[in-house]
């Protein structure tokens, strides 16, 4: 099991808790639409972590400016789409 030097948390600790932000409307469904850049010491809407200058960051536009590391949109972008998927 890989640890997400990021977090601490394990992939699958992560990705759980993706899942559970997503059911309780903690995290709002993403479909892709997120921009790419250098990280800006934003804290990561996913794992509440701020986002260092040397990794890249997702920023997402709507429906409200959020932050994420590329490892946390990742599983996020994943997690929305199953989560749609199972018509939840
Ligand atoms: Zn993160």
């Amino acid at each position: 099991m890989s640890m997400n030097q990021a977090t601490g948390l394990s992939d699958g600790e992560l990705r759980q808790r993706v899942r559970d932000d997503l059911g309780r409307g903690k995290l709002f469904r993403v479909d892709g639409n997120g921009f790419a850049g250098r990280g800006t010491q934003q804290r990561c809407t996913v794992c509440n972590r701020p986002i260092p200058t040397p990794d890249i960051e997702i920023r997402i536009e709507e429906p409200r400016q959020v932050f994420a590391h590329l490892k946390c949109y990742a599983i996020w972008l994943e997690e929305s789409k199953s989560l749609f998927e199972s018509g939840n």
